[in-house]
């Protein structure tokens, strides 16, 4: 892939009004996915669709991957869980935000991001570290749709994968004020993007963000096969 493809794609989700926040586009512009991406895929890496990771997993679309980084209205210093690391590419496009290198490293936020395949949380975790993510991601081989109670509560949580309903105990881990993005419904199809707001009063409130297709979860959470 060549930087220039990927600025293009930048560019034109730009002019879609897709990308709008001057730090989602500095941060979409500065981690091209193709770092992400196993040797076989790297000259479809600023093509604008899902692409094969392995392990029959896929790394989202630079489209949806934009799409979740607005509106989780993200901000420097936020503590952010992921559910499905796959290749890595998102997190650290989160870390981009909420931990720029050129903040101090007191106001770091960190990104934690579960992934459910060992073999994938061993990928993510080389591309990570190759990437220089490995002091603001830490990848965790675990069930993610549990969230990760370890470092609870999250001002953000994002699912990359779709699920039955949304899972209690992901709601729980959310920060008073917090936001939550997951894709909900059927295993393939009818699945829609929700994004859910904790009010400071610890009330849940549900948007729907659109019609959208992601892998399904698995898990204790997750869609039984
Ligand atoms: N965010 C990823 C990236 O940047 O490459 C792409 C995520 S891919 C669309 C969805 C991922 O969710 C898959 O890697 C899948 O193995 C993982 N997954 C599914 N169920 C899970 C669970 N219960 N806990 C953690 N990861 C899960």
């Amino acid at each position: 892939m060549e930087r220039k493809d990927w600025e293009r794609l930048i560019d034109s989700l730009v002019r879609e009004g897709i990308l709008r926040s001057p730090k989602v586009i500095k941060a979409m512009r500065s981690v091209p996915r193709g770092k992400f991406l196993p040797e076989n895929m790297q000259s479809y890496s600023a093509v604008d669709t899902p692409l094969p990771i392995g392990f029959g997993q896929t790394v989202s679309a630079p489209h949806m991957v934009s799409i979740m980084n607005e509106a989780l209205r993200l901000e420097i210093g936020h503590k952010v869980l992921e559910v499905g690391a796959g290749s890595g590419w998102h997190a650290a496009t989160i870390a981009e935000i909420v931990a720029p290198k050129d903040a101090p490293r007191s106001e770091w936020g960190h990104v934690y991001t579960v992934e459910i395949v060992q073999g994938l949380a061993e990928y993510a975790r080389k591309n990570i570290l190759n990437e220089g993510y490995g002091d603001r991601v830490t990848i965790i081989c675990a069930d993610g749709s549990l969230g990760y109670p370890e470092k609870a509560p999250y001002d953000r949580i994002l699912v990359t994968a779709a699920a039955p309903d949304i899972p209690k105990p992901l709601i729980e881990q959310v920060k008073p004020g917090g936001i939550m993005l997951i894709p909900v419904g059927s295993m393939h199809l009818f699945q829609t993007l929700l994004k859910v707001t904790k009010g400071v009063d610890g009330k849940i409130k549900e948007e729907n963000l659109g019609g959208v297709a992601f892998v399904p979860l698995t898990g204790e959470h997750g869609h039984k096969f």
